[in-house]
């Protein structure tokens, strides 16, 4: 019934996602493009590099625009940040505050941005969510939102944590499987991702299905 899975190519999890994936809406008020962390360091050349990060900009700039309201998330860490390798965390150096790896891509549109939402400020606040320790819902409490459509990086982490955290806040969300990539630290990571936002009540959705 919809497109192929090459149209919106998907990693590993591609096939599995496909089965998943639901009808996309029309665009009305109250919608939300959500943008996760489309910083250096995420894409090709940054510190923790997604592979296939530089994807999700060709739709996400096609799609901003298209939006009521249009927000970006971005790790903005301490040096001493608790999750860095260098302080027994798990991730390397990345999206330090005010640095260059911290910036988002010039690849982004950055004009349809709105409101940048500053996460994993503080040294023990892992940031993954971009409701975590932020303004974010109240945002968009008082934006008048009501659905979430999430996009960015990395799906296995922040654009996860984003989306499952949206649901418990009561939005309806909506994930975008052809603007999001993975860093898949294990292999299957982005399955199991996507699982389990499809099981915590997201809906798996192709941008250019959106009306
Ligand atoms: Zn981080």
């Amino acid at each position: 019934m919809l497109d192929a899975a090459a149209r919106w190519p998907l990693g590993v999890a591609g096939a599995a996602a496909n089965r998943n994936i639901v009808n996309a809406p029309a665009i009305a008020t109250g919608d939300a493009l959500i943008i996760v962390d489309p910083q250096n360091d995420f894409l090709p050349g940054g510190t923790l590099a997604v592979a296939e990060g530089n994807r999700i900009f060709a739709p996400i700039n096609a799609l901003a625009p298209r939006f009521p309201r249009v927000y970006a998330t971005r790790d903005w860490h301490p040096r001493d940040h608790a999750y860095f390798q260098a302080q027994g965390g798990p991730w390397p150096y990345h999206c330090i505050a005010n640095t260059p790896g911290a910036e988002f891509s010039a690849l982004l549109e950055r004009a349809h941005v709105d409101v940048v939402i500053s996460k994993g400020t503080e040294r023990e606040t892992d940031g993954y969510s971009g409701f975590a320790g932020t303004d974010l819902a109240q945002r968009l409490q008082h934006d008048g939102v009501r659905r979430l459509f999430v996009c960015g990086l990395a799906t296995d982490y922040c654009v996860k944590a984003t989306a499952l955290e949206g649901v418990a806040h009561g939005f309806e969300v909506y994930v975008l499987v052809d603007a999001i990539a993975a860093v898949n630290l294990a292999p299957g990571d982005e399955e199991a991702a996507l699982e389990a936002m499809r099981r915590g009540g997201a809906r798996l959705i192709v941008s250019a299905h959106l009306r």
